[in-house]
C-alpha cells in the first residue's frame, strides 16, 4: 500500500481516477462530491443516474490531480485506480470491476471474505478491501446510509487526503449531529476497514488512463432496440419478449418483506396500494382472489403494504445483517 507520501508524489504529476457505485438514495453522489472538497489540489466529480429511482444503481466518477493541466476531462472514469462499492447486491447486478487498472483497488461494503469476493469477480490482479458499513451505518447513523463510511475504507488503502481533511469537508457540508455522527463513522471505518493484498497483483500505473468503451461497464445490458421494449411492466410476452417484468426491482429495496398469512384478513388494501403490483393474489375455489404472498423479485421495499396493512400481517427484516468482516490468511 502507498504511503501519504508517495500518493502526494503521483498526484503531483498524475491524475487519480476514482468510480463509486451505489443505489439511489445512499449517497454515492455525495461521496464523490466529498472527495473533491476534501482534497488539497484540483479535482472535478460527476454522476451518472439514469432513470433513478430510490434504489436504482447509480454511479458517480471523481478526477483529483495536484496539477490543475491534469483534471480537464468531464468525462466518465473509464479505467479507475479504485472502485468503491456501497451496497453489496450490486455485486450481482452491476459490472463493478469494469476497467479497474490492474494493481488497483476494490473497496467494497460486504461482510463477504475476500477469497470469496476474488472467486465472484474473477480477477486475481486486483487488490480487496472490505468494510461491514451497513453495521456501521446502523449502529452510528441509525439509517442505511454508507457513504462516508465507505470514504474511511478508502482512505485506508489510498491516503489521497486525510481523514482530518475529510472530517472538514464533512462539517461545511453538513451541521451539528449529522456531521459528528459521519466524522465517527468514518473513524471507525478507517480502522475496522480488512485489507487483502492480491499476491499476483502487479504495481497500479498510474501514469495510464485508457478509456474503455462505455459498453464494457455494463456488458450484457440490451442494445437500443431492446431497451425501446424495457419500460412495459409485465408485458404480454407473446407481443413483446422484454419488458420490466425481468428487471429485478427486488434488489433496490434494503429489505425483506415478510407476509403472515395467519394474521392476514384478506383485506386487499396490500395490493391496491403498492406500486409495482407484487402483491401476489390467485382466484380460489371460492371463485374470490386471496392474497397469496410478495413477489420478492420485484419488490423494491417501500412499505407501503407494511404501512397500510391494518393487522399487522406484513413486516420488514434487513437483507443484509450485521456481521464479522473475515481476512483470509
Ligand atoms: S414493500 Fe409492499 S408495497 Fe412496496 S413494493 Fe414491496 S410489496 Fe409492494
Ligand atoms: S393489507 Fe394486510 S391484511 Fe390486508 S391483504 Fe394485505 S397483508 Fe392481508
Amino acid at each position: 500500500m502507498l504511503t501519504p507520501e508517495q500518493m502526494k508524489e503521483i498526484l503531483n504529476e498524475n491524475v487519480i481516477n476514482l468510480r463509486f457505485h451505489a443505489r439511489g438514495g445512499q449517497g454515492g453522489v455525495t461521496a464523490s462530491n466529498l472527495c473533491v472538497e476534501a482534497f488539497y489540489g484540483y479535482g472535478v466529480c460527476q454522476p451518472l443516474f439514469g432513470a433513478e429511482r430510490m434504489g436504482s444503481p447509480t454511479e458517480s466518477y471523481v478526477r483529483l490531480s495536484a496539477n490543475e493541466d491534469l483534471v480537464r476531462t468531464n468525462e466518465q472514469v473509464y479505467a479507475p485506480h479504485a472502485v468503491s462499492v456501497l451496497d453489496p447486491s450490486l455485486l450481482g447486478e452491476v459490472d463493478v470491476i469494469a476497467g479497474i487498472a490492474p494493481g488497483g483497488w476494490l473497496i467494497i461494503n460486504t461482510t463477504m471474505d475476500q477469497i470469496t469476493i476474488q472467486e465472484v469477480i474473477g480477477r486475481k490482479d486486483i487488490n480487496i478491501a472490505t468494510i461491514d458499513a451497513l453495521n456501521i451505518a446502523m449502529e452510528i447513523l441509525g439509517r442505511n446510509i454508507t457513504n462516508t463510511i465507505i470514504l474511511g475504507a478508502l482512505l485506508r488503502v489510498m491516503p489521497i487526503f486525510s481523514t482530518d481533511a475529510l472530517a472538514d469537508a464533512i462539517m461545511r457540508r453538513f451541521k451539528g449531529e449529522v456531521a459528528s455522527k459521519n466524522i465517527a463513522a468514518i473513524k471507525r471505518a478507517y480502522e475496522e476497514t480488512c485489507i487483502y493484498e492480491t499476491p499476483d497483483a502487479p504495481t497500479i500505473d498510474f501514469t495510464t488512463d485508457t478509456k474503455v468503451p462505455w459498453q464494457q461497464v455494463y456488458p450484457g445490458l440490451p442494445g437500443f432496440k431492446e431497451l425501446d421494449d424495457a419500460g412495459v411492466w409485465y408485458c404480454d410476452e407473446d407481443v413483446i419478449e422484454i419488458g420490466s417484468k425481468h428487471v429485478n426491482t427486488g434488489s433496490w429495496g434494503e429489505w425483506d418483506m415478510i407476509w403472515d398469512e395467519e394474521k392476514c384478513t384478506d383485506c386487499a388494501q396490500c395490493w391496491y396500494i403498492c406500486p409495482d403490483f407484487t402483491i401476489i393474489r390467485e382466484k380460489g375455489e371460492d371463485e374470490l382472489w386471496h392474497m397469496k404472498g410478495i413477489d420478492q423479485f420485484h419488490c423494491k421495499s417501500c412499505q407501503n403494504c407494511l404501512e397500510i396493512c391494518p393487522v399487522q400481517a406484513i413486516t420488514k427484516r434487513l437483507k443484509q445483517g450485521p456481521a464479522a468482516c473475515a481476512t483470509p490468511e
